[in-house]
Order: structure tokens, then sequence, then C-alpha cells
């Protein structure tokens, strides 16, 4: 779930992990971790909390060693405190060795250690992989045989790197669900659970799939399965850059990501609209053109936000595209045993493209045989490795955890699969021009509501100490009052929920009085007579009303106690409009409660483990 570093070759490995620590900061974490090997010597540093600590204490020792391994741990057996947090080693400290997922049949392998008496210092289930090598070596095995021969026991996800005080001229690493890289330089390689903690040493990187390890030492690498094939791999050179990841003057990465979205938008789709003919063009669909628009039905599979850009493009699909669609939790999906047919197409979302749910329903899906499509941001992740075809959503890094710009990019690219879909179907090409042409304005449109960002602000100042938050919408902008009230529950910690505006007559009324901000989605559309009708409901009960509406809407200040005016568009995009004024406001709400915007707690970037 969170990240691993490595290092081998010529110089100080600690100033290396340390940053390439931080680089992976974003993803989540709650203790951090190193183990170095120097000449002859083994030691090992850790703490519960963040890698600031981590690196004071580092400072204090002075250290230097040619060889190391850092760790970020997310938590999911064990508390967070020093003892848990990764490496791990074995009884006499030769060996090191940091896990990202979870052992699933921890408990048995403990059991036989503990016969063999072994002790067990943590509470996690990774400290199992070093009593086990150990007992391997033991056996008279070298660290990559010992390796292979453990995981061959182990059931569940791991990404492991393991140091060996005997063998310091190699780093071992191996990989099933969880990601890693081997990242290429002279006189010195690395490694990585993503790439952004090598940019700043390397752009040629290979991508270690499931099932397979790689032994990096100073001069080289060689990659084999844990069956123990060796494997040909091909070198990545990586396009992105370390400006991009970068804060770039803002305080935070997510108010940075908030205010790229004219940009990410316009990424999102260059290249991509066909002006004249009213179309999309999708290089990574060209394969699979004929067989997306015979199917018979789109699956959408996805977990967060992706899932609520997911539910977007049900609408879309079905009113544009005419084409039936659904929407599944990609955790529910795998394990409730879907009827899926060869001519369906599934739609996997990932922002991170290794979010461990989805991946495991994109592999049910190709197994039933449905045509399987990723739309990802992460390049070269796993997700869009393993999807038969699929489109980037070329939003750039996405760094803060709660996620905004990839957000409204998946929106663009499900909005431009649905234009293909419909243009070889019933949508005349005067009709596909009129959402071309609103796709080519959104990025102005954007640029203008970000201006609203100061009363926002103030707006926020006025509701940031509600206890509970409802937002409401109808049509396509359901999901959008479902990923508002997610935003503002994952970084404020606010209790908040979203309805689609007429079921709130069902139950959450109930929760109505003048301490309920309720925040309504009210653009002029198809349902906007009737969300004016729920509105009337909400301020005959006296809650604190809230609306995004259309810019020309005179109508709706009267209702409410404050709106937030936006431009208009298609009714397909709004969504997109929509969504930004609600990450505005939960950034400002969780910013002046003074939490950890880029890093909630709780919450990890790329969820990698079920
Ligand atoms: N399951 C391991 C633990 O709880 C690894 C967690 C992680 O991915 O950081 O320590």
């Amino acid at each position: 779930m969170c990240g691993i570093v490595g290092y081998i070759g010529d110089k100080n490995c600690l100033p290396i992990l340390i940053n390439g620590l931080k680089r992976l900061e974003y993803r989540g974490y709650d203790s951090a971790g190193i183990g170095i090997i120097t000449n002859g010597d083994s030691v090992l540093i850790k703490n519960k909390g963040k890698v600031s600590v981590l690196e004071d204490r580092v400072g204090e020792m002075n250290l230097e060693a040619p060889l190391g391994i850092g760790h970020t741990r997310w938590a999911t057996h064990g508390i967070p405190n020093e003892t848990n947090a990764h490496p791990h080693t074995n009884e006499d400290k030769s060996l090191f060795l940091i896990h990202n997922g979870i052992i699933e049949n921890y408990r048995t392998i403990k059991n036989e250690l503990l016969k063999l008496g072994y002790e067990f210092a943590s509470d996690t289930d990774t400290e199992v992989l070093v009593h086990l090598i150990d007992s391997f070596i033991n056996r008279g095995n070298d660290l990559c045989k010992a390796v292979q021969l453990t995981l061959n026991e182990v059931i569940g996800t791991y990404g492991i790197a393991v140091i060996y005080k005997s063998e310091p001229d190699k780093v071992v690493v191996a990989r099933k669900g969880s990601p890693l890289v081997v990242g290429l330089g002279e006189n010195e390689n690395f490694i990585a659970s993503d790439v952004s903690a090598l940019l700043a040493h390397t752009k040629q990187i290979i991508y270690l799939d499931d099932g397979e390890l790689a032994v990096v030492s100073r001069d080289g690498y060689k990659v084999k399965t844990i069956a123990d094939q060796e494997i040909e791999k091909e070198i990545h050179e990586i396009s992105m850059t370390l400006e991009e990841i970068d804060k770039g003057g803002y305080t935070h990465f997510m108010l940075k990501e908030i205010m790229e979205q004219p940009d990410s938008v316009f990424n999102s789709m260059r290249g991509r609209l066909l002006f004249d003919e009213g179309d999309a063009k999708l290089g990574g669909l060209s394969d699979v053109t004929n067989r997306l628009i015979n199917s018979e039905r789109i699956i959408i599979s996805a977990c967060g936000t992706s899932w609520h850009a997911g539910l977007v493009a049900e609408y879309m699909l079905e009113n544009i595209a005419r084409l039936p669609a659904e929407v599944e939790y990609a955790s529910e999906f795998r394990y409730r045993n879907p009827v899926i047919n060869s001519n369906d197409t599934v739609i996997v979302i990932s922002q991170s493209g290794e979010t461990a749910d989805t991946l495991a329903a994109l592999r049910e899906a190709k197994y039933r045989g449905a045509l399987v499509l990723g739309v990802c941001n992460v390049v070269g992740s796993t997700i869009a490795r393993e999807s038969e075809a699929g489109v980037y959503i070329h939003a750039g890094p996405e760094i803060g955890v709660a996620s905004t710009k990839a957000f409204t990019s998946q929106l663009i690219v499900l909005a431009l699969i649905t234009l293909l879909v419909a243009r070889r179907k019933a949508l005349s090409a005067d009709e596909g021009k009129l959402i071309v042409n609103a796709l080519r304005r959104l990025p102005e449109q954007i640029s203008h509501i970000l201006n609203l960002n100061s009363s926002i602000e103030l707006l926020a100042n006025e509701f940031k100490d509600a206890n509970n938050f409802l937002y409401l919408g109808r049509g396509y902008n359901f999901p959008v009052a479902l990923e508002g009230a997610l935003k503002l529950k994952e970084i404020s910690y606010i209790h908040a929920e979203g309805y689609p505006a007429a079921e709130m007559k069902h139950g959450p009324i109930a929760l109505i009085d003048e301490n309920l901000p309720v925040v309504f989605i009210a653009t002029k559309d198809s349902t906007y007579e009737k969300v004016i009708s729920n509105i009337e409901e909400v301020k005959a009960r006296g809650g604190r009303l809230i609306a995004i509406a259309s810019e020309n809407d005179d109508e709706i200040d009267r209702l409410v106690n404050h709106t937030i005016k936006i431009p208009d568009t298609v009714e397909m995009l709004r969504p997109i409009l929509t969504s930004i004024p609600l990450q505005l406001l939960a950034y400002h709400i969780a910013v002046k409660k003074g939490l950890n915007v880029d890093q909630p707690r709780n919450l990890a970037k790329s969820v990698t483990v079920e």
C-alpha cells in the first residue's frame, strides 16, 4: 500500500532513501524506517510518524552506506508503532525486509516458525517473511533462492525488498499485487514502489510484473519468475518530470491540482477531438472499436472517486450512446459471481492503475471473456498494462490523496468514449459537434470557476464548524453530490452524505434543521424544476442552503442562503464544472480546520490492499 525505496551503488544511500521516502509521503502512511548495510555492519532506524523524524535521527547518526532500503508503512496488521514499522529483521539483524501488501496466511506460517523456535517482535503479517527467509538461508540457500522458496509458501499480496549482510552486493525485490520498479543508473541502481521516488536519479525504468523477482546489484540486474525462469524485460523511458510532482508555489498539492484543472482537462482531450466530424479519436481503442460499439452492455467497475466518475458515465452512455450501462464497486463485483458475457465491455477506472479491487475485477472480467478497457492516469501501471485496450487520462501526477484533477479528467475520457460509441450509433454529426465544441470550451470555463476561489473560501469560513453536511443533486449531478460529500469527509473529517435530491424525502429529510448545511447542485437542466421543489422542502424546514447554480439563474438567489454560479455547458459535461466548486469548498474547510489536507488520516493514495 505504501512506499518502498532502495539503493545500491557508489553513493551514500541515506539521502537517496530519505528523499525517495519524502516523494512517497503523498501516498499516506503512519510510520517510516530504513535498513542499511555498511562495512559489514547492519543498521536499522525506524519510527512511528513522519519521514522528517526519521531524517533528523539519520542526520544525527552521521552514517554512510552503499546499500539500503527504506519504507513508509500503512498499517494493516498491528498498530502504527516503532516495532511494527518496517524494515523487519531476523535475530542476528543480518536480514532486512520491507513489504507492501498483506500476507494472508501469515498465521499458519507464524505457527510453523514458532515451532522452529523463531521469536516475533512485531504484530505484523510481514515479519513471517523475514524469518522464513532466514530459515531457508540456514538450510543452505542463498538470498535469492531463500526469497523464492519463501514466496512459494505465501498467499497474499506483496511488493518486497530484502537485503542481507552476508550478500551485500544485492537487493532482492519481488512483486505480486503491489507495484515495484527497478530504476537503472550508472554504477548504481534503484528500486521503488513508485517511479516518483526515483525521478531525481533516473528515467530508465523496468516494471516488474506479478510473480516476478529481480536481483539488483550495483552493475546490473537480473529478472526472473519466482519459479526461477529468467525473463527479458523492456526498459521504459519515463517522461514525468520532477517539476510535475512539486508543489509549484501552492501551499498544498490538493490546491495545486484543483488549480491545474484547466490544463489537465485540456491535456485529457488534446489530439482526441475531431471538430469536423463531431467525433472523438482514441488511439488506445482503435483495435477494439468494433467490439466496443457492438457490446450489448457496458459494465463499469471502480472504487471511490473513480466509481463516482463511473456513475456519471452510466448516464452518458445510456443517454448519448444508447448503450445499457451499469456501475459496480470493484470490491463487490469481484466477489458476487457477476453475470458477464463475452459481448459485454467492462471499463475499469483507477487513477493509480494499481487499485487492488479494481485489478481483481479486471482479471475476473477478462477471465470471463469480456472486452476489458482501462481508464488510468499512471502510465505503465498494472491496470493499464493488463487491460486489453484503454485510454490514459493524462491528468499528470496526482499527489494529493483526495482526487480532484484525476476525477475531472476521468470524466473527459469517459465523455470521449461515449462520443466515440454514440457517433457510430445514433448521434448525428451536428449533435456530436455540439459536444466537441462544449468540450473545447471547458478549460476556459474551469478557469472562470477557479476565479471564485476567494468567495468559496469565505463560505468555508461560515460552514467549517458544521458537524454534518448533506449534498443533493439529480441526474448527472447526483454522482457529483456523492463526490462532493466524499471530498469533504476525506479531508475535513466532517460527516457528509450525498443523495439523489428526490430520495431526501425517504430518510435524510429527518436530519434537516437550522444546523445542517445542505448543498444543492441545481444547474438548469432537465431536472431543474424538480430540484427547486426539493430546495423549497429543505428551506421550509430551516436548513442552511448552498446552491451550485447556472450563471443565468437569478431566481434561485431568493431561495438559498448562498449561490455559486457557474458557466453553462451541455448536460453530459456539467459534472466536470459542478464538481470543482465542491472540491474548493472541501479544501478550504479542511484548511480552516487546520488539517493535513494532502495526507488525511488513515487514507492512502493508491489502495493496493483489498
Ligand atoms: N501488512 C504490512 C503491515 O501491516 C504492510 C503494510 C503496508 O503495505 O505498508 O505492516
